[in-house]
Parts: C-alpha cells; structure tokens; sequence
C-alpha cells in the first residue's frame, strides 16, 4: 500500500462506524436473467437506492462530521453541478452546518430545486466565462469555509470505499468487483476495502469511452488531463485524476476499462427490464463493462439513480 496517498483500510472502516445509522446500508441485489445475458454470478450494490441518490453521501458526510465545532460553525462550500452537491446539502443539514454550492445558472432545474430544499445556499455562475474553483475558493476565504472537493480528499475517499465494504460483507466470496469511475473517489475507496477484506479479487474502474484520462494516467504512469468529454454519463465527465486518488489506483486497483454511450443505454435498459431500478448513465459504468467481460461471482456498484425522468425515457427509447 502507497503512504504516500495517506489512506488506509482502517479510515475506511472509521468512516463506516460515523456513516452507520445516517447513511443507507443499501440493498445489494441479484437477477437470474441478468446472470444469463452476463454469463456470470452478479451482485449489484444500489446506490441508486441510497440517500440523496447516489453513493456521494457517504464521502461528504464522513468528511463534514470530522470538522471541528469551529470549522462546522464557520460552514462549507462545494462546487458541482451533480450528485456532490446534494449530498453535501444533505449531510451538511443533517449536522447543523450551513452549505454553499457553487453550481451553474443553467444546471437542470431538478438539480438545483434538490439542492435548495436541503437548505444549501446556491451561487450560481456562468460556465462558459467563470471559474466555479476560483469562485468557492473565494466565498471559502471570505467566509472562513472549508471547501469539500468532489473525490480528492481522504475522508471523502475513506467515506466512499464504504460502499465495495458492505457488498464485500454481504455478497461474500467475490471474484471481482466492477464501479464506476470519474475522478477516483470510487475507486480508490473501493480498491482498500478490497485489497483487505478479499485480496484475490480484481477491483476495476470503468469511465466513459470518450474520457478515458484514467487508462491514459495508468498507461503514462502520471496523471494525464484531457478536454471534457462528451458522454451521457454526465457524472464521469472528469477531466484527470486526483493527486490522492491516481496513487491509490495505480497501487491497489487491477485496471481501468471504459464502455461506450451505447453500451451505457442498453445496461439501463436492461436494469430496468429485468431488475427494475432506475439507474442514471454514470451509474451503469460497471455493469456495462462486466455484461461484456464478467467471469464467476461479480460486485457490481449501480453507483446513482438521479437522471430527469423525460431523459431517462428518451435514453431509454433511443
Ligand atoms: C460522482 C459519481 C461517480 C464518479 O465518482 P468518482 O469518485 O468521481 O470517481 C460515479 N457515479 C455517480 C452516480 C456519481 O455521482
């Protein structure tokens, strides 16, 4: 295990003690016909199911209770457009601390109504001729805030590994586990609690055919950025690794895979038909890939459920 990344199995299981009780211990679902068309043994995690719809809760809430009486007092900024934002709403009223989001003028209305009825403050800005960073860095040093970064943080981190840990626990006896990958938050925390709780097992990431920085970054052995790619998996739409995750990976994960905006569609599908769950594209990264190349008794984290439902039927129907 890296040290130099600073986080550890153990960080892990100290943020599934902090989460217990709050955050969902969600179901973790299997479906014969599913098993058929993969030609393998799945058991889906669904954080589709989980609270804020999307697993991100676990990050933000493990990383918002560890701040000081000072630090909860003086509040938290985040920037995003997507699931980051709800849940540092929702963790944030969960304990009492006031919650900015710096978030586009033009995010969908769904979103932005979520992240208001948390209680979060919105700011908005102008994606084309504003930086959003520099616009939370500077409400963060005005106000005393500590910004809490979507996946380059190791409570967030720690907070997200929790997810691969339950299925680890209740699943049992896996021969790899496949999720879904943007920045590596995911993945990182998903990669220490396989690594200790079944060493044997493969843990891959899966990003978008279009943004495949994190095979890139593997391959160069260094983090490689490139443009916003263009994918319907609008939660994967990362430009790198961070500087805490790509060590993390590049020590503990088996590898890095992608699946096509088509691949992504027909996995919807499918959860829809024969498992009937509602899953967002990103959320489908792991499944998609592991249709195509799952062997044995596969984990497979359905990583989100939040998409407009006019879009999901359209996705759907296309
Ligand atoms: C944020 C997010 C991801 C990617 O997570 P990272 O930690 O950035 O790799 C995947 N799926 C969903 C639904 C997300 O919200």
């Amino acid at each position: 295990m890296s040290p130099s990344a600073g986080v550890t199995y153990a960080d892990v299981q100290d943020a599934a003690q902090r989460i217990a009780g709050v955050v969902h211990r969600t179901p973790v679902v299997t479906s014969r016909r599913l098993d058929a068309r993969a030609g393998a043994r799945l058991f889906l995690k669904c954080e589709n199911l989980q609270r804020a719809g999307a697993f991100k809760i676990r990050g933000a809430y493990n990383a918002l209770a560890q701040l000081s009486p000072q630090q909860q007092r003086a509040g938290v900024v985040a920037f995003s457009s997507g699931n980051h934002a709800q849940a540092v709403a929702l963790a944030a009223s969960l304990l009492g601390i006031r919650a900015t989001i710096v978030m586009p003028h033009d995010s969908p209305a769904s979103k932005l109504a979520a992240t208001k009825e948390y209680g979060a403050e919105v700011v908005g800005y102008d994606r084309f001729t504003q930086d959003r960073a520099a616009i939370a860095d500077a409400l963060a040093q005005e106000r005393g805030s500590v910004l809490i970064p979507p996946f380059d943080h190791p409570s967030v981190i720690a907070g997200q590994g929790t997810a691969v840990k339950e299925l680890l626990e209740d699943a049992g006896g896996l021969d790899a586990v496949f999720v879904p990958l943007g920045g590596g938050g995911l993945l990182s925390g998903s990669a220490l609690s396989v690594r200790a709780l079944a060493p044997e097992a493969k843990i891959y990431g899966v990003e978008p055919e279009a943004g495949d920085d994190g095979r890139q970054s593997l391959q160069a052995g260094e983090i490689v950025t490139i443009p916003t790619p263009e994918t319907i998996a609008d939660g994967a739409q990362t430009t790198a690794l961070g500087r805490h995750t790509f060590p993390l990976i590049r020590d503990l994960a088996d590898g890095v895979l992608t699946a096509s905006d088509t691949e992504l569609a027909d996995a919807m599908r499918l959860l829809a038909v024969n498992a009937k769950l509602v899953v967002e594209p990103t959320g489908v990264l792991g499944l998609a890939a592991a249709l195509r190349l799952a062997e044995g008794r596969v984990g497979v984290v359905l990583s989100g459920g939040n998409v407009d439902l006019d879009r999901y039927a359209r996705l759907l129907s296309d």
